[in-house]
């Protein structure tokens, strides 16, 4: 619902296609005015109010006088040798994100953050390290991918984008109602329009979130870090496994829905002497043997937060031969952007005590 009296608190870029009709109406406008709005604040990803030059100026006053447009600032870009390239953004408060852009030969895929910082404590990532300051509104979501969109277009890079994963700073489902406003306005056909087969939330594992996304109208793809076969290296590596044990993890992604076509994908990090044996690619197999599934595996990208380190190559190409031989999908990759701390939060976390927040 929007907020009537006071409008001043209303984000803009965070109301969804039908709030924002309903906001319009309530100003006493044309319905026709929310699609306006909403093409320039979602397909343009315009900054400023004065940049809607087909509405009028009265209305645009009223919009700045009653209304905020959440956009973030750019504060850093930095490229790797793989190609990939993490931005950093500031939001109002004065917090700082950042989002991953990973181009591919005709395409772009991007990692947008969906909290400053994280409550979920994993051990291997340096977001932990910065605790949860606060989930991001909707409009600070889609704003990455708009200003991600804007700082390509500066380079004359006219590749699109086409891929968007939730996997940044912050657990996604743990801000569950930013996530999916911010999840329909980039699936909008008047916004960025992307398809909901090429958009994958990628949680930790937190049952009722995954349940609470059984019941949306519209499915995106589900990828769950995994990264352990036994509950009690799943506890030592993420906390948030005690309240979210593996039984009822796996029961829950059983029931899951999942559309025609989808599978759900299991993100497993592979570190040296702690999940990377033999053994545990076994029983790796058996756990995820009765779900659609495709299985990730990405050595750990060694971060200063931990001492856990990746496997050597052999073990890796081991354990995955192990997956392999089963016949269950496997994907290898390596942590893009290993040279510019690409593990989620490093960057930010660098800014955070260069700069502080605001
Ligand atoms: S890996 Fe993801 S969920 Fe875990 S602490 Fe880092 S940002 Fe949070």
């Amino acid at each position: 619902m929007v907020h009537r009296s006071p409008r001043q608190n209303v984000d803009l870029r965070s109301l969804t296609y039908p709030e924002l009709e309903e906001l319009v109406l309530s100003m006493g406008e044309r319905r026709f005015r929310a699609e306006q709005l909403f093409r320039w604040l979602h397909g343009q990803g315009i900054t400023r109010l004065d940049q809607m030059t087909n509405v009028s100026r009265e209305l645009r006053a009223r919009l700045g006088q009653e209304t905020t447009l959440t956009t973030l600032r750019p504060l850093e870009a930095l490229g790797s040798a793989d190609g990939s390239t993490k931005l950093a953004f500031a939001t109002a408060d004065g917090h700082v994100v950042e989002s991953v852009l990973m181009p591919e030969e005709r395409k772009v895929s991007v990692c947008l953050s969906t909290q400053v910082g994280c409550a979920m404590g994993c051990a291997f990532c340096a977001t932990a390290g910065l605790g949860l300051v606060r989930s991001l509104c909707a409009g600070e979501i889609v704003d990455q991918l708009y200003r991600i969109r804007a700082w390509l277009h500066q380079r004359g890079d006219t590749r699109r984008i086409s891929n968007v994963i939730y996997m940044g700073m912050g657990e996604p489902l743990a801000n569950l109602g930013g996530v999916r406003r911010s999840l329909e306005m980039l699936m909008h056909p008047l916004g960025a329009n992307l398809s909901s087969r090429r958009i994958t939330v990628s949680t930790v594992g937190l049952v009722p979130g995954i349940h609470r996304m059984a019941t949306w109208s519209f499915q995106v793809n589900l990828a769950v870090s995994l990264n352990a076969t036994t509950q009690a290296t799943r506890e030592r590596l993420m906390p948030t496994a005690k309240k979210n044990p593996i039984p009822r993890l796996l029961q829950a992604l059983r029931a899951f829905p999942l559309e025609k076509r989808r599978r759900i994908t299991f993100e497993y990090v592979l570190i040296a002497d702690t999940n990377d044996s033999d053994e545990d690619a076994a029983r790796l197999l058996r756990l995820v043997a009765p779900i659609p599934c495709k299985l990730n595996v990405i050595p750990l990208n060694p971060t200063d937060a931990c001492n856990l380190r990746p496997p050597g190559a052999e073990r890796v190409d081991a354990f995955c031969s192990i997956i392999r031989r089963s016949g269950c999908t496997v994907i290898t990759r390596n942590s893009r952007g290993s040279d510019i701390g690409a593990a989620c939060g490093q960057l930010a976390g660098r800014l955070h005590e260069e700069t502080g927040p605001a």
